[in-house]
């Protein structure tokens, strides 16, 4: 095949074409955010195409996401001028080896036909697989099993070979289990996920044959994202890449964020050792970010040590510095941000009018997402989630509602299907269709058959127990709705408490286990905005409906995880409070790899802004109705001043908050939002800020009417205070009995509440 023009070449600057024209023998491409890898490795594939070094199907090429994959497909063929006909081999390490695996399977004992199960069926087989061991679930749970087991995999360590410094994991039995669990997924010709890797890996490692075909037939592979890659994968690449060493690896030591996973950013470090003589890229100009924005990632990233360190410079100058501002709530920070992106829609600071498509709200973690939801929804701003259910999609948020729907109508049938053996309550499939049929013969809701089930004795021992306490206590819940004495929210927080189902996440060791507490917090936080149980529900369902993805431009919201390796001209990053980002996780940790790994994901979300990059932070959220006040995060501390624009957010002197805070009202609203006020502004890191960017010195708030007591500081109230409640108004404490309070209010009367629901008052 003759070689035919290269325009693609001609895009380059000489450093990327130099990567891109040595075609054969080991390349390392290491640089920073924005340089061009990723354009880069995709020109390298068109090049190997148009010279008629590879055919598409000889192209082992790696991304990290199939959305990548799609991008990278799309692009070869805009850059070769005509779509290229497969590239059955462009895609990620997953997808590649389901391949594999289907073609081979024989040689590890499955059929092609294999099925690959998910999160909930690898559970369960391990469960299976505890009880068949008489080991006590209760305390090594399943699901603690599963992440030791894909930590392992990860490794690529089978059973037989998992070291002997590993040997005490999970009771000592961790081992033992993992062989049974190996074995029995064999016998059900079933695979999971960490499998498809390490299967391949095991394939290749026994059957030199079987490598050698494939070394042959993969004439060339490329691999974007390498920083991220884990040591099964890392094995799996060097065994293929073994025999002609034409592999090209591009990455970014400083936006490896995977390390909780298993990458090892160390194989970047290696790779020149197991590929002598390889030729090694670095590339220093940035195209995809202004000055400013360049500057500020680089002076979050600057705080981490043992870095290769590599400095980036940019054409592009000037433009908008990086822009800085503190909220009272998250809720206030939701509303700032979807009133920034309409006015930047229409065109705001003399920038164009830009479409929602190149807009993007980066969160540190996914329950952060629920705030910008619902209000994008009030004000009909579209939005999309990338990388992820929607807030109200995930697995824990429909167990809860299901819950609280159960609770408002308790015909709910697919409700209670959804809940009635979760948290598990010994109820089998044969009971569950026992309830179904009693249910159908009497033409009456699930939850009467339950009780129909349990009243002619259909049911016995343990499961029973757990069926009746379950009925009684829905009963019991319902009863309580418009109840005086218990706000929706108190109602919501007893039924995730006493169904058990908080406990079932506290309980369970799963690096997923935490954020999904975390959720359940914030849907509880949610309901603060509404009335009652009845009106939350109906406006879930309300954004449920609007599900469908129509066409049309749309904000997106996603995790920073989920954002590497994309850009958008307009970025914001809430949320960067100490505890939240970096998160309290990594600041608990002895030692700094925690730390770093955060901080390289600000590097990461600041490196996705083209020309905007707002960041911001809350002075207070509210956690289960009490407010907690936040610091602003320390990253913010190392975000280099003159690169940096404060903004005022609105009301600090004297602006209206007006509709700020839907569903507080009159005076509650006035105490929240003085409340709010006196914590953000008070607080060290806030006045840090301000002297710091020069701002004159922030007024107190007038008169500060309330302060606010939080669950540990319940002890403080002693008989005679006088105290707040949001629905009861003022009233004075009379009596202390464990976290409630006797109180007599004013115009309500006696009550009994619960401390954490009122604030002290000097009024
Ligand atoms: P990341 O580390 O975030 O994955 P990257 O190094 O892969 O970034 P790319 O996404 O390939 O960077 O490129 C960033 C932006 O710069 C893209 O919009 C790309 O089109 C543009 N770009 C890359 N190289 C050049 C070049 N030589 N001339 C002009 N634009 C370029
Ligand atoms: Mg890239």
């Amino acid at each position: 095949m003759s070689a035919r023009a290269t325009p693609y070449l001609d895009d380059l600057n000489p450093a990327q074409r130099e990567a891109v024209e040595a075609m054969d023998g080991p390349v390392l491409m290491l640089a920073g955010a924005g340089t061009g890898k990723t354009k880069a490795l995709t020109a390298r594939i068109v090049h190997l195409l148009n010279t008629g070094r590879a055919r598409p199907n000889e192209i082992l090429a790696v991304t990290f996401t199939n959305k990548a994959a799609k991008e990278m497909k799309n692009r070869v063929s805009r850059m070769l001028g005509a779509p290229v006909e497969g590239m059955p081999w462009l895609g990620t390490f997953h997808a590649i080896c389901v391949k594999l695996l289907r073609r081979h399977a024989e040689l590890v004992g499955l059929k092609s036909n294999f099925t690959i199960l998910d999160t909930d069926d690898q559970i369960r087989l391990l469960k299976q697989v505890i009880a068949a061991n008489d080991i006590d679930e209760k305390r090594w749970p399943a699901r603690q099993l599963a992440g030791i087991i894909d930590h392992w995999k990860n490794r690529a360590w089978t059973p037989s070979n998992v070291p002997n410094a590993e040997a005490s994991a999970f009771n000592n039995r961790g081992t033992e289990l993992y062989d049974q669990y190996q074995r029995r997924l064999l016998e059900l010709n079933a695979t999971d996920f960490g499998d498809l890797l390490l299967h391949v890996v095991t394939i290749f490692q026994t059957h030199p044959d079987v490598l050698e075909q494939y070394q042959r037939w993969f004439r060339y592979i490329l691999v974007d994202e390498y920083q991220d890659t884990n040591v099964a994968q890392y094995l799996w690449l060097r065994l293929l890449a073994g025999a002609h060493k034409n592999i090209c690896c591009v990455g970014d030591d400083d936006q490896s964020i995977y390390g909780w996973r298993g990458a090892e950013v160390g194989n970047i470090l290696r790779f020149e050792k197991d590929f002598p003589g390889a030729k090694v890229v670095r590339l220093e100009q940035n195209y995809r970010s202004t000055e400013h924005i360049l500057a500020a990632a680089a002076g979050v990233i600057r705080g981490n040590e043992g870095r290769l360190g590599k400095e980036l410079w940019t054409e592009a100058e000037g433009g908008e510095k990086v822009r800085l501002i503190g909220h009272w709530d998250g809720e206030e920070e939701a509303r700032w941000i979807g009133e920034e992106i309409e006015a930047t829609q229409k065109g705001t600071r003399g920038m164009a009018p830009k479409s929602l498509d190149s807009m993007a709200i980066l969160v540190r973690a996914s329950h952060q997402m629920r705030a910008f939801e619902d209000r994008f929804l009030t004000i009909g701003l579209p939005y999309r989630v990338i990388g992820g259910p929607r807030f109200y999609e995930r697995l824990e948020i429909r167990d809860a509602m299901a819950y609280f729907r159960l609770v408002v109508s308790p015909s709910d049938d697919l409700a209670f299907e959804r809940i009635v053996n979760t948290p598990k309550r010994g109820l089998g499939d044969k009971k569950q269709q026992d309830i179904q049929v009693i249910a159908r013969r009497n033409g009456v809701p699930l939850i009467e058959g339950a009780r129909i089930l349990l009243a002619e004795g259909g049911i016995t021992g343990k499961g029973a127990g757990e069926l009746r306490a379950l009925v009684d206590n829905l009963d019991r819940w319902s009863r309580m709705t418009g109840h005086a004495d218990v706000s929706h929210i108190e109602l919501a927080e007893m039924i995730l408490d006493e169904s058990g189902y908080t406990t079932m996440w506290q309980n369970d060791k799963t690096p997923e286990a935490p954020g999904r507490l975390e959720n359940l917090k914030e849907l509880v936080k949610a309901l603060e905005n509404f009335d009652n149980l009845q009106g939350f529900l109906e406006h879930v369902s309300l954004i449920m409906d609007n599900e469908t993805d129509e066409a049309g431009a749309k904000v997106s919201i996603m995790t920073l995880h989920a954002a590497k390796g994309l850009e958008f001209p307009v970025v914001f990053l809430p949320g960067w409070e100490d505890g939240l980002f970096p998160s309290q996780r990594s600041m608990d940790e002895s030692g700094l790899k925690g730390l770093e790994e955060e901080r390289r994901l600000a590097y990461v979300g600041i490196t996705r802004a083209e020309e905007v990059c707002t960041i911001s932070f809350a002075g207070n959220r509210r956690v289960f109705g009490q407010w907690q006040s936040q610091l602003p995060s320390r990253f913010i501390d190392e975000l280099p001043q003159e690169h940096v624009e404060v903004l005022t957010p609105p009301g600090l002197y004297g602006g209206g908050y007006g509709a700020a805070a839907p569903g507080f009202e009159g005076i509650t609203s006035t105490i929240d939002q003085k409340v709010a006020q006196t914590n953000v502004y008070n607080s060290p890191g806030w006045q840090r800020m301000q002297a710091r960017a020069g701002n004159r010195p922030v007024s107190q708030p007038r008169e500060t009417r309330s302060q606010v007591i939080d669950l540990e500081a319940v002890s403080a109230y002693t008989v005679g205070d006088r105290v707040f409640h949001q629905k009861f108004g003022y009233g004075a404490v009379t009596g202390i009995e464990g976290d409630k309070l006797d109180i007599d209010f004013e115009k309500a009367g006696s009550k009994k509440v619960v401390a954490k629901f009122v604030m002290a008052s000097n009024d």
